[in-house]
């Protein structure tokens, strides 16, 4: 099957040159957050434009279509090498999603999403809902259509068509199935916290440390979790992220605010564990721009991003390793602190209103009231106008807070208004893969709270670049999930992680 073979080879070429000009539009784009001077920005909307119109072509390119139907006929191209399989597979379903959506749709998604963000925006700031409804009844009119468009999958929902972007093969009534049972015993656990514990001191993340001593200590920390900084840098912006733009090339940006030295510590841990992600995928040879060096899915990216930044970095073994090197760097601030005292302190689990301020016990929640909320709006059983009010209730029912206003309350998130559905349980989703891998991890390395006392990550990081990094989109997240843990994705692992860490700072153990 002379033929397919170059069918397939033509493949690779076309997606490695769509995966460039991809990378130059992060390029520019992570410029425009990072140092573009402001007299840019008008050319510079012009150049993205120009540059996503370029990815937009290569990505529904009829000749790819062409290709993938030529390399569909060779059975044997599919099986006898999984790789390749994998590859092609892929391959056809990003060509299905880039290929599905209506010119007019997308362009509509554009606008609308474009002026309701604007809406959005003043109705927070003016505490009024009602001006925000109608543009919100717009924005899930269209998701609606989106995943029409799309297709429900066999014995699924249309919310499932919107998931499948972010994280592909999900079902929302499996992601229930994961999320109910932990809605429900972390909301008894927060409780008994509150009513039993006693809150840790947490006054000595206020100490004032200046932005050169946080950036030197973020360095020294992302240096020995293994982030090569030859092939990679830190910058500093409103919004930390982390762009793996090209190999060898993976930015991470942090932010510093003098009186919180934790926030930028664990913003540098959180985007160091997304960036060694990037990293970690096969980029460097023949494989840039296929499939088998992308990453899995949002959930799977961000289960990287909380191992570092909460399984690793909120551990009492990590302050053992970093807190000699923290009062060497900030020049005594933080002199009489304790390990014991430090761990306490970033193991709170205190209920509150926002989701972007919430800990790492009560962020789940904030996760699934949205994922409840959304789903409901997509199956017509929540109407827009009555989201307000569902939301306070179920903050309520979750979490115990009261919502002032809808500013604090359904307003607070960008997300709903350019048509971001399907999105937010990803977030919930990586804390759930990150506790059920961080617990085989355990297993498997024995040593694993000696090697981090030491400041030794390398087998950590290790076992990740061997069962997830190296794999690419080759197995899907729910695959990877069962290769390594021997289950699929349950919510036990986080519960135990959250007790393991909240009771003792709450005095409980
Ligand atoms: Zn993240």
């Amino acid at each position: 099957m002379a033929d397919t073979q170059a069918s397939y080879a033509e493949l690779v070429k076309l997606k490695r040159e769509q995966a460039t000009l991809g990378s130059v539009s992060a390029l520019v784009g992570w410029d425009q957050e990072t140092y573009m001077p402001a007299g840019g920005a008008d050319f510079r909307a012009e150049q993205s434009a120009v540059l996503a119109k370029l990815v937009h072509e290569r990505a529904t390119s009829p000749r790819v279509g062409e290709l993938l139907d030529a390399c569909a006929q060779d059975r044997a191209l599919g099986d006898a090498s999984p790789p390749t399989g994998a590859s092609l597979r892929e391959m056809r379903r990003d060509y299905d999603l880039a290929t599905k959506l209506p010119g007019d749709l997308v362009a509509e998604l554009a606008q609308t999403g474009s002026l309701a963000q604007e809406a959005w925006k003043h109705a927070r700031e003016g505490n009024d809902f009602q001006a925000f409804r109608p543009w919100l009844e717009k924005m899930v009119e269209l998701a609606r259509r989106k995943a029409q468009c799309y297709g429900t999958p066999e014995g699924g929902e249309a919310y499932d068509a919107l998931l499948n972007e972010y994280e592909p093969d999900a079902r929302a009534s499996e992601i229930a199935g994961v999320f109910e049972p932990l809605r429900e015993r972390l909301s008894a656990f927060i409780a008994e916290v509150r009513d039993n514990g006693t809150p840790p001191d947490t006054k000595v993340l206020g100490t004032k440390i200046s932005e050169g001593a946080q950036h030197a200590f973020g360095i020294r920390v992302l240096d020995a979790i293994g982030c090569d900084l030859n092939a990679g840098r830190l910058d500093t912006t409103t919004h930390p992220f982390c762009s793996g733009m090209a190999p060898g090339d993976t930015r991470l940006t942090t932010r510093y605010r003098e009186q919180h030295f934790s926030d930028a510590l664990y913003s540098t841990m959180h985007e160091g564990g997304h960036g060694l992600y990037e990293q970690g995928l096969p980029k460097g040879g023949e494989l840039f721009g296929t499939p088998l060096a992308e990453s899995v899915s949002l959930g799977i990216h961000e289960s990287q991003s909380r191992l570092w930044e909460n399984f690793v970095g909120r551990s009492s073994q990590f302050w053992t390793w970093a807190m000699p090197i923290a009062k060497d760097l900030f020049g005594g601030a933080l002199g009489g602190v304790s390990v014991e005292h430090m761990t306490a302190a970033v193991n709170t689990a205190t209920p509150s209103l926002i989701r972007v301020e919430s800990d790492e016990a009560t962020y789940n929640l904030h996760v699934m009231l949205r994922f409840t909320l959304e789903r409901a709006m997509m199956r017509g059983e929540l109407e827009v106008a009555d989201l307000p009010g569902e939301w306070n209730r179920l903050m309520q029912e979750m979490l115990g807070v009261e919502v002032p206003d809808d500013a604090r309350g359904c307003l607070q998130d960008v997300h709903w208004s350019f048509g971001l559905m399907g999105y937010f349980p990803t977030y919930a989703l990586g804390n759930l893969y990150a506790a059920q891998i961080w617990e085989t991890i355990r297993e498997r390395i024995p040593t694993l709270d000696a090697q981090i006392e030491r400041g030794s990550f390398g087998e950590l990081l290790g076992f990740l670049r061997e069962h997830i990094h190296a794999h690419g989109r080759r197995y899907s997240a729910g695959e990877l999930c069962e290769r390594i843990t021997g289950k699929p994705l349950e919510a036990e692992p986080l519960m135990r992680h959250l007790a393991s860490r909240v009771k003792p700072a709450y005095g409980m153990a």
